[in-house]
């Protein structure tokens, strides 16, 4: 009992969180040992004191392939955490402290299943960085995964759901099918499936197009979204739990390092892709990339459209004012656009 209170007092100080948690919602699973408990985040200032802050560029940097011996090192990310010190190209997330229940904060429940998953990869010889909000200026690692927790208006809503950044390398899609094979099974929680966002997607951390404080582009990365703090079903894994969705993230990042090629470096860069317009006729945008898929809605010909990815002649793209979920178009129904391009803004869900 007086390490579990230590813990909950090592976790307030971490997490400057002045609310109590509701004695339900306490993790009953096993305590992580204080010593791995009481690891502290990682200081933005130092820990590549050598980055010079990046230029936003459209040139890739030519990764350098790690040499074999060197351990794997995975960055993970308490969602909300310390939001209030983002600097301030970030100033606008300072008050974003993601979802709530009952007195609990997202970022306490980020922060203690972080810290599992810390434990468990460190055991299998990991060199893990556990990051605030806030993170190193073009931060480097083999793996760059944000920890975060749904919360909803209604109770209704449940489950898990992954994303890559809005141009996602082949590392960051391997990445996303490792960790999805292996959360589910682990957790016994469903897939929310259909739930990812654009919104998601284009999360802060990872989009070094606009900000200084976010992985450099060739970082492997996805965003967890655990399940919904606002759902009951989920909650009784998420604090009931904890150990099972430590070992689901865990276990898919392991995965992951196991199976890469580490000479690869193509793998690693994201797709440069074109700004694009609707053409002259119009298009329609699917849910898949085949003619055969749903019809999600018409675009208006010379409609701006922002593209994810060129698959088999189909770009997957969003637009502002479409549906929230990102949509294919045909390529040949759309024409690249000469004109400057603003890329679009960044989100913290
Ligand atoms: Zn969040």
């Amino acid at each position: 009992m007086f390490r579990r209170i230590l813990l909950l007092l090592v976790l307030f100080m971490l997490v400057g969180c002045t609310q109590t948690p509701a004695p339900a919602l306490m993790p009953t699973g096993p305590i992580i040992p204080l010593a791995e408990a009481a690891v502290p985040v990682v200081p933005t200032a130092t820990l590549s004191p050598t980055t010079p802050p990046v230029t936003p560029t459209l040139l890739a940097p030519t990764p350098t392939p790690r040499p074999a011996t060197m351990p794997p090192r995975v960055g993970l990310q308490v969602g909300h955490l310390n939001a209030h010190e983002l600097p301030e190209e970030l100033a606008r997330f300072r008050t974003s402290t993601g979802a709530r229940y009952n007195g609990v904060s997202e970022a306490e429940l980020n922060a203690d299943i972080a810290r599992r998953v810390q434990v468990l990869l460190e055991a299998e010889g990991v060199l893990v960085d556990l990051l605030p909000a806030t993170i190193p200026p073009s931060y480097e690692a083999d793996a760059f995964v944000t920890i975060h927790a749904d919360g909803s208006t209604g109770s209704a809503a449940r489950g898990w759901k992954l994303a890559t950044p809005w141009r996602a390398s082949r590392a960051s899609q391997q990445l996303l099918a490792a960790v999805a094979a292996s959360y589910g099974p682990a957790t016994g929680l469903p897939e929310d499936v259909g739930g990812v966002t654009v919104n998601m997607r284009g999360y802060y951390a990872f989009n070094n197009r606009r900000h200084t404080h976010a992985i450099a582009r060739t970082t492997p990365a996805i965003i967890v979204e655990m399940g919904f703090m606002t759902n009951a079903a989920d909650r009784a894994v998420l604090f009931g739990q904890p150990e099972r969705v430590a070992r689901g993230i865990a276990e898919g990042i392991l995965a992951y390092l196991a199976q890469r090629d580490p000479t690869d470096t193509d793998a690693l860069i994201p797709p440069d892709l074109p700004n694009l317009r609707v053409g002259p006729d119009g298009a329609v945008m699917r849910a898949a990339p085949n003619d055969e898929a749903r019809r999600i809605t018409n675009l208006e010909p010379s409609q701006r459209i922002f593209a994810l990815e060129l698959r088999d002649g189909w770009y997957q793209i969003f637009a502002r004012d479409l549906p929230s979920a990102p949509g294919w178009v045909r390529a040949d129904q759309v024409e690249v656009s000469t004109e400057p391009f603003p890329f679009p803004t960044t989100t913290n869900p």
